[in-house]
């Protein structure tokens, strides 16, 4: 009888120098994986903090970093041939909904081109497991809330949104075709410590902090299901080991059948499921600084939603997840972060 093997689980994590990407590398980490990270270390926001991040990965010894593009033709065939991945979490792209409305071809390059070059080398070296970032944009503003992963979702508000649910018709595709065993996540709102300059809870601490008004939108009225970042990694966590497979039953499909029900494939919410008003959160930044925000309100931006609640069901029953942090907390923490990070 051969023994079970010891040997460290291989996960490759694709943006690995970004927010989230750095977040679930460490996890990893310290769960004995062996990481293979992989990042752009693109200029769509402040690179020395993604440098900084990859730099703090690097200290681990189980952490190795390549340095490239995903869209880049053959170099994720190369590298999953080499390294053979068990798991693969699929986190780069071009983020942001309001960029995407000016640059849309970094989209179309990182999140089209980028996704068909990773499915092309899972299909060709296939993981146990392949998890792919996509986003609580694709339901769009006209969705039922909670919004629940069954809901239609088919009216996306910008080019980031239709990219992210191309990206997720795309893996379907490939889930059915070649038995790819593929978690679709659909992230809401996350922040947390080394968080992303281009969202509002870094902008809104940077600017409190020097005394600068803040851009709010809709005249504030505004929900977002803001969920903490060591919550999500731990929602990411749990669903690694819980690959979805193709059921007993999928040998035949019949008319009306949803094509979902036959292929090792799952898309599913990660959110905190509790929304929050916008000026509760401006509230909880004000609170952890110490100082009051000088407000500047604004009318809606193009692209985007007045409100995101993510329907947590399907994760709960899936891992047993539930979200552990309140946004006050998880503010303070980040606030504790930046002022140590920028001596502010
Ligand atoms: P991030 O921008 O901090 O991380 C993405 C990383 O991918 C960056 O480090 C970037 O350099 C890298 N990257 C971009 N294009 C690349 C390319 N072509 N090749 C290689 N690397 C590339 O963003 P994040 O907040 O960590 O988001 C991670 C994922 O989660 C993204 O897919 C994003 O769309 C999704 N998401 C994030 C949120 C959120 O609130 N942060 C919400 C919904 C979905």
């Amino acid at each position: 009888m051969t023994e079970p093997s010891t040997a460290p689980r291989t996960a490759l994590v694709t943006g690995a120098a970004g927010f989230i990407g750095y977040h679930l590398c460490r996890r990893l980490l310290e769960d004995g994986f062996r990481v293979i990270g992989l990042d752009s270390l693109n200029d769509y926001y402040d690179v020395a903090l993604k440098d900084r991040r990859r730099a703090m990965l690097m200290q681990s010894d189980g952490f190795s970093f390549v340095h490239a593009k995903i869209e880049e033709p053959g170099l994720l065939m190369g590298l999953m041939a080499d390294e053979r991945p068990d798991v693969v979490v699929h986190l780069a792209a071009q983020a942001g909904v309001r960029y995407s409305i000016d640059q849309p071809r970094a989209y179309l390059e990182a999140n089209l081109i980028g996704a068909f070059e990773l499915l092309e080398a899972a299909r060709a070296y296939p993981p146990q497991h392949m998890l792919m970032a996509s986003t609580s944009s694709v339901y769009g503003a006209n969705t039922e809330m909670p919004y629940a992963e069954t809901a239609k979702a088919d009216s996306q508000m910008s080019f980031y949104a239709a990219t992210k649910k191309a990206n997720e018709a795309m893996a379907h595709s490939y889930a059915h075709l070649y038995g790819l065993p593929i978690t679709m996540f659909r992230f809401f709102t996350v922040y947390g410590p080394w968080g992303r300059p281009d969202m509002a809870l870094f902008k809104f601490t940077k600017a409190i902090l020097e005394g600068a008004p803040i851009d709010v939108f809709n005249h504030g009225d505004m929900q977002r299901d803001f969920t903490y970042v060591e919550d999500l990694v731990h929602g990411i966590r749990l669903l690694i080991d819980a690959a979805p497979v193709r059921p007993e039953s999928a040998e035949s499909i019949a008319p009306g059948d949803s094509l979902s029900a036959v292929a090792p494939w799952r898309v599913v919410n990660i959110g905190n499921s509790e929304p929050v008003q916008l000026m509760d959160f401006i509230r909880a930044i004000e609170t952890a600084t110490g100082r009051s925000a000088t407000l500047n309100m604004m009318p809606m931006q193009a692209g985007d939603v007045p409100a995101t609640w993510a329907d947590g069901a399907l994760l709960q029953a899936l891992t047993g997840y539930s979200p552990r942090t309140a946004v006050p907390e998880g503010v303070a923490r980040f606030v504790a972060w930046y002022r140590d990070y920028f001596q502010a």
